[in-house]
């Protein structure tokens, strides 16, 4: 179904209340009823359709919900005032005290701290895993699991995780397959290939502007209605919920995210095959080096191509530091956490986004000190932009003009 996610989207027609292209943002934070009797059911649970708090939902974040349900071809969704104000609430709504999570080891350095530092205080307890390896996930389960849990494109190492082989395991072993697909939004359909879960932070390309954090879980409809209980529900109880003047904005965001995610990723195979051609040692899904690109090409929608996001090793934290300073001051980035931005973004995960897990679990994951995380930008002329950050690393010594020139010749 959602082979074509961006239609999905597109076939999806909403109007304002007077015809407004757009539909019209509900600016309120509670609704009347006509009847106490209708007041009691929406309690209950029993009145579809009928709005209740701007906590629960609101219409600007059902159309919003919906067009991210369509995307991803799940039943529904629910959004959320960030990315990690979707995860924390899923990871709590499956879990209870004693349980347990298999996680990949790579993820966003929020979830890691989220799921090593804060849900033992409830007694869920987490085994961190390398997800391409299935056995070792398999191995990790426990009669306690009840989550399985892993970043379609992993934060930042760009591991791909099998989703189609996970969630035969999930199946197995009557686990909930949970995928934060922040990295790839119409590149992968996580759900489709039998995840049961999906989550994005959309303040990455889903937002694309970098003015708003935002977040989504996309799922069954049992299952958002568990997540939006009044009694029992974590997105309820715990609030994260997006204000609707975001919502709407966010909606508007993504009717440009194909064309946009086409040209991050046109962008990004551009510079990787460049940088991987001089000797620099290059992190792309979309090389035919990267260890699992055959299996990020069998689970792909091809029109999106390979996403946004490489990485470089700089060969130290020094050089990378230089090099990224360097960068910005010719304006071709920014050095700046986040993704999904028209301008390129770089950081160097080790001492930043990632520097909630501890150094040494850092060295086993191949997290180096020198890695450079780069978020493509929209760059019109990324040949232009290719040839000034060579400059930039010829400067600094990463980079060798005999290297160059042996290319060139
Ligand atoms: C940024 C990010 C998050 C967290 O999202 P926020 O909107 O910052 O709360 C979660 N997962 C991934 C992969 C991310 O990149």
């Amino acid at each position: 179904m959602a082979l074509e996610p961006a239609n999905n989207i597109q076939d999806l027609q909403y109007f304002g209340e007077f015809g407004g292209v757009n539909p019209s943002i509900s600016d309120s934070s509670t609704y009347t009823f006509l009847s106490a009797k209708t007041m009691f059911d929406t309690f209950e649970g029993n009145a579809d359709g009928c709005y209740l708090y701007s906590r629960h939902t609101t219409p600007s974040n059902l159309y919003l919900g919906e067009a991210l349900a369509a995307m991803e071809g799940t039943e529904t969704a629910n959004v959320s005032a960030s990315g990690m104000g979707a995860i924390t609430p899923v990871l709590l709504q499956l879990c209870d005290a004693n349980d347990h999570i298999v996680s990949s080891r790579t993820i966003y350095g929020g979830t890691y701290a989220f799921l090593k530092n804060f849900t033992p205080r409830f007694n869920i307890k987490t085994s961190f895993v390398d997800i391409t390896k299935l056995d070792a996930v398999e191995a990790a389960i426990t009669e306690n699991t009840k989550v399985l849990y892993c970043e379609s494109v992993s934060n930042p190492l760009l591991e791909i995780a099998d989703i189609k082989g996970l969630a035969d395991i999930a199946k197995k072993h009557d686990l909930k397959l949970v995928v934060d697909n922040t990295f790839s939004p119409l590149s992968i359909s996580p759900a489709i290939l039998g995840a049961d879960i999906v989550i994005h932070s959309l303040t990455k390309f889903i937002n694309g502007s970098s003015d708003t954090v935002g977040g989504v879980v996309c799922g069954t409809q049992e299952f958002i209605n568990d997540l939006r209980n009044v009694n029992n529900g974590a997105c309820m109880l715990l609030g994260s919920t997006m204000d609707s003047l975001r919502a709407s904005s966010i909606l508007k965001n993504l009717r440009t995210l194909h064309i946009r995610m086409q040209k991050h990723s046109k962008n990004a195979m551009f510079l990787a095959e460049k940088f991987e051609n001089d000797g620099l040692k290059t992190v792309y899904p979309g090389l035919k080096s990267h260890p699992s690109h055959n299996l990020f090409k069998s689970m792909m929608n091809k029109q999106y191509g390979f996403g946004g996001m490489l990485t470089i090793d700089a060969g130290s934290l020094e050089k990378a530091n230089e090099l990224m300073e360097m960068m910005q001051d010719k304006n071709l980035g920014y050095l700046a956490v986040s993704l999904g931005f028209y301008k390129t973004l770089f950081s160097a995960p080790g001492s930043s986004t990632s520097s909630e897990i501890p150094e040494e679990e850092q060295k086993v994951m191949g997290l180096s000190d020198g890695l450079i995380r780069f978020s493509i930008g929209l760059d019109a002329d990324i040949k232009r932009t290719y040839q000034m950050m060579k400059e930039c690393m010829v400067k600094i010594g990463i980079l060798h003009l005999n290297q160059i020139e042996k290319e060139c010749n």
